[in-house]
């Protein structure tokens, strides 16, 4: 099995350390036909992509994807989860600009009112220490429910990672709103367990780098590893052959 497009990296333009073209010549070194730049959202500390800095990264995208014809570069970002309420740092009027919209759950980010750090910032930093409680993990999973429902997210980054969910509920409702689930890679997640709840639920999946350096583009080995051992295919798995890959904010690739 191999991944024929990676729709998860990150550039300089976040804190990855490559540019759009090498992220772009290292999967086509690879034969993949589609490549994603995906790097953090605002309220990432630090490095998040301001706003103003989206039309910057079109415009590198569009001259790397004009000068390699064997593959398309596509402009997304990885929002972040600021609320338990369903709010997440890229409006629609923003995401409207890109090809496609990843989100996670990051441990660091600014959240939209100081009284959702008690929320899942809270069960994060508790997640370092042991597992969350059956009423932190219903917590996660509504709130991650949330976003995915009131926004049009084609990919949910590495659920369950630095909080633990429920894979059978967030599975369904990946299912129900067509946004697909991500086996990360870098982040060894979700594991077997995870995976057969959200399949069962009814979830399709895409395997994604999460590449920070140029080098790690298309280096799936763990989530490809765990894919062939349960036997999944490219009805599960929606990047792993040539078949189109239809994205829930209409993308077609
Ligand atoms: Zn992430
Ligand atoms: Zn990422």
């Amino acid at each position: 099995m191999k991944i024929t497009a990676d729709f998860h990296t990150h550039t300089r333009y976040s804190h990855g350390t490559g540019t759009v073209n090498d992220n772009t010549v290292n999967a086509l070194s690879l034969g993949m036909r589609a490549i994603a730049i995906t790097d953090h959202a605002k309220n990432h500390p630090i490095v998040g992509v301001k706003p103003e800095k989206i039309d910057a990264i079109r415009k590198d995208i569009t001259a790397v994807d004009k000068e390699y014809r064997n593959i398309k570069v596509l402009l997304g970002l990885e929002a972040n989860i600021i609320s338990p309420r369903g709010d997440i740092d890229v409006t629609e009027e923003r995401a409207e600009k890109l090809d496609l919209l990843l989100l996670g759950f990051h441990l660091t980010a600014y959240q939209k009112k100081f009284r959702d750090y008690f929320g899942l910032p809270w069960n994060g930093v508790t997640h370092i220490f042991c597992k969350n409680s059956a009423k932190q993990i219903a917590f996660n999973t509504d709130a991650t429910i949330e976003c995915i429902i009131k926004n049009k997210v084609d990919i949910l980054t590495h659920p369950g990672f630095r909080i633990d969910v429920d894979y059978a509920a967030i599975g369904a409702a990946c299912a129900e709103t067509g946004t697909y689930m991500e086996i990360s890679s870098r982040h060894r997640t979700p594991d077997r367990s995870g995976m057969e709840q959200a399949l069962k639920a009814g979830a399709k999946f895409v395997i994604n780098s999460d590449a920070h350096k140029p080098v790690n583009v298309g280096k799936c080995d763990w989530a490809i590893s765990l894919a062939e051992d349960m036997g999944l295919t490219e009805n599960e798995i929606v990047n792993i052959s040539d078949k189109p890959v239809i994205f829930r904010r209409g993308l077609t690739v």
